[in-house]
């Protein structure tokens, strides 16, 4: 039993779709669950919707419209028939989202996000099944919302690990006894009331790491539009090379430091049971990519992870004491309450400095609220800048030309954040 996860960018467009089935016809006979995510910017555009619906911001119905146009134009190159039954069910499924919008929300923005949003994962995964039917790869499409279950933490479902095993061991494994293939969702889940629930953005890596952990997968592997895990984003650097294999352990660290090749809780579910995780490439299925699994081997190349537009808050008490750990409950409390994650903390005897991404809007709110109790300075416009198996050479090449406000290194791993020099 293997797991498969194709992203949105794997199934943006006709040709995608047929890829994924060129990739699992490499794969015969061979008992697998694929996850699938939206297809191409489906949940950014449901998040539009979402926001529309609620907050009024556009006529929602527009939103939609467009929504729905993507896929049936998607489907038009992948079912020539126009009485496909892919188009009745379809307009069915698009129906159950206008009707959702039709009257006004009842509960919290969260809640409508999620019974909107997932909307595209189920899409998505109907046009895969229905066109991978048609070309004779047999397959069965199955709700995952009836086996991932999650509290109700809407847009960030907490699951039951639990009681979602005991009902993919008692729902989903019998259907391998008649297909080979199944078709389902990712990044989406159920209550117990039967509501949907979202796993938080991305999330679609992490449902294949769950159905691998309830299912003891042989493997899981996610296809990408990149060759493999790779030591820094082509988006900002030139000189990437591919990881060939690299330890959970590795792993955990990179896309907790905010590498966003895999979803950080990805890993965590197969290391407790040991499931090798593959990562390759969906237009080179055949070549190796990179594998993480058990290992004590550390990298032998520096790892890069940049983000910018990072925002540096320095909190100090008003009067000059220390800052003491009442002091820092609060302030952590404050972050939480306004959803803010921090990616880099430190503690200096009269100031606690903290680094986030600047989402404008809601860090002019926590900064007002912080400012009631405290004196609090901000810089914005910065970039972070970590390095797993760093070296002094590394450093010194990444910060020439930059003037360091925040320095942080541990054994293995440096964390600065800086911003340009000013040059006349
Ligand atoms: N479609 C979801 C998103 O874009 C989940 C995923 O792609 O992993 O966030
Ligand atoms: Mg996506």
């Amino acid at each position: 039993m293997q797991v498969f996860k194709f992203g949105g960018a794997s199934v943006k467009d006709a040709d995608g779709v047929k890829n994924v089935a060129e990739v699992l016809k490499q794969f015969p006979e061979q008992k697998i669950s694929v996850v699938i995510s939206a297809m191409g910017k489906t949940t950014n555009a449901l998040e539009r919707l979402a926001k529309a619906y609620f907050y009024k911001s556009e006529d929602a119905e527009t939103v939609l419209e467009e929504i729905k146009t993507y896929h049936i134009t998607i489907c038009r190159s992948l079912f020539p028939s126009e009485n496909h039954p892919v188009y009745t069910e379809l307009e069915n499924t698009f129906v159950e989202l206008y009707w959702a919008i039709e009257d006004e929300p009842t509960q919290g923005f969260d809640f409508e996000y999620d019974q909107i949003v997932s909307m595209g994962e189920v899409i998505s995964t109907k046009i895969v099944s229905a066109y991978l039917n048609e070309i004779g790869l047999k397959n069965k499409w199955i709700d995952v919302r009836g086996l991932i279950q999650t509290d109700n933490t809407y847009r960030e479902g907490k699951v039951d690990f639990e009681l979602t095993e005991t009902l993919v061991k008692r729902d989903l494994m019998p259907v391998f006894n008649s297909y080979n293939i199944i078709i389902t969702q990712g990044f989406i889940g159920g209550t117990s009331e039967n509501f949907t629930t979202t796993l938080g953005r991305e999330g679609s890596d992490y449902t294949a790491s769950i159905l691998a952990y309830c299912l003891n997968a042989k493997n899981v592997t996610i296809w990408k539009d990149v060759p493999g895990v790779l030591n820094a984003d082509p988006k900002w650097f030139t000189r990437t090379k591919k990881i060939d294999e690299l330890s959970y352990h590795d792993a955990i660290e990179l896309t907790y430091y905010g590498a966003t090749v895999i979803h950080p809780k990805t890993i965590k579910p197969l290391q407790n049971k040991n499931i090798p995780l593959y990562v390759k490439s969906f237009l080179k299925p055949k070549e190796e990519g990179t594998v993480i699994r058990d290992g004590e081997k550390r990298l032998n190349i520096p790892s890069y992870i940049f983000k910018i537009d990072q925002v540096l808050i320095s909190i100090q008490p008003k009067d000059f004491s220390f800052i003491a750990e009442d002091n820092l409950s609060d302030i952590f409390e404050v972050f939480s309450k306004h959803g803010v994650k921090i990616n880099l903390m430190q503690l200096s005897a009269i100031s606690f400095s903290v680094c986030c991404d600047d989402h404008a809007s809601k860090i002019k709110e926590l900064v007002q609220e912080l400012q009631k109790q405290y004196k609090v300075l901000y810089n914005s416009g910065l970039e972070l800048m970590t390095v797993r198996y760093y070296t002094q050479e590394t450093i010194d090449t990444l910060t020439a030309q930059k003037i360091i406000l925040l320095e942080q290194r541990s054994r293995y791993t440096v964390q600065m954040v800086m911003k340009n020099e000013i040059t006349e």
